[in-house]
């Protein structure tokens, strides 16, 4: 079981590193869950370093599939890895909705990514019009697939299953909603599988409970080290 904390645009490197400090002390002698957490770029070096030897991961949010080049704005896959990060998100639909990415960039991010020899988490997740024209399975079966035609099944590949309606929303998928997606995406390709959309404490352990589902991809609540470390405290209890 996975939890995965996605900072957003959230900590700078000073209170990253602080951060991380705490969560390190707090997580200490849990064990039978791995943890990452994802800070924004410039935070990275600082929390690779605070975290330095311990059992957490650092990952990125975003990376790019070119080794370098004229990407303004872009970082490479051997770039994270000089750092010491560990992987990368790619495919969050804040990075769908908002900047453009598509499946086919998406699935180019991953690739390279895990060529260069970065683990991936990669976002899958439909919208609520899309829910409620009752495209759901469609949706993620497409986007599932871009993505494995692209990589495959790959020892440093999870997905995340986000829909977009429950990302920093409050509202969550129901349990029964989860394992329906995660059944679906692992259907096209079976690699551990996160939920996320407003995972909390007191509602980690019934999602993560889904056979189908691997652990979580937490946004809002990742920012706290008192609920993060409790998402992980319970999922490391249900594992
Ligand atoms: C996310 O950003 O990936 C996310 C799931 O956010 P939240 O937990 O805040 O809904």
């Amino acid at each position: 079981m996975l939890i995965a904390g996605n900072w957003k645009m959230f900590k700078g490197p000073a209170e990253a590193e602080a951060f991380a400090v705490e969560l390190r002390g707090r997580l200490e002698g849990v064990s039978g869950v791995d943890v990452a957490v994802c800070p924004p770029y410039t935070s990275l070096a600082a929390v690779v370093q605070a975290l330095d030897r311990s059992e957490i991961a650092v990952y990125a949010q975003n990376v790019h599939w070119a080794g370098d080049g004229a990407y303004t704005g872009e970082v490479s896959p051997a770039m994270l890895l000089e750092l010491g990060v560990a992987g990368s998100i790619v495919g969050h639909s804040e990075r769908r909705q908002l900047f453009g990415e598509t499946d086919e960039t998406t699935a180019q991010r991953a690739a390279a990514a895990l060529a260069a020899g970065l683990r991936v988490i990669a976002c899958v997740g439909e919208t609520e019009s899309e829910r409620e024209a009752g495209e759901t399975e469609a949706v993620v079966r497409r986007q599932t697939e871009a993505i494995r035609d692209a990589v495959g099944t790959h020892d440093g590949l999870t997905l995340a299953y986000e829909p977009v309606w429950a990302i920093g929303t409050g509202k969550t998928a129901t349990p029964a909603m989860a394992q329906d997606a995660h059944a679906t995406i692992r259907s096209v390709l079976d690699v551990p599988i996160l939920y996320g959309g407003s995972v909390k404490a007191d509602n980690a352990a019934e999602l993560c409970g889904q056979p189908d589902v691997d652990g979580a991809l937490v946004g809002g609540a990742s920012l706290f080290v008192d609920s993060f470390a409790s998402i992980c405290e319970t999922a490391a209890r249900i594992s």
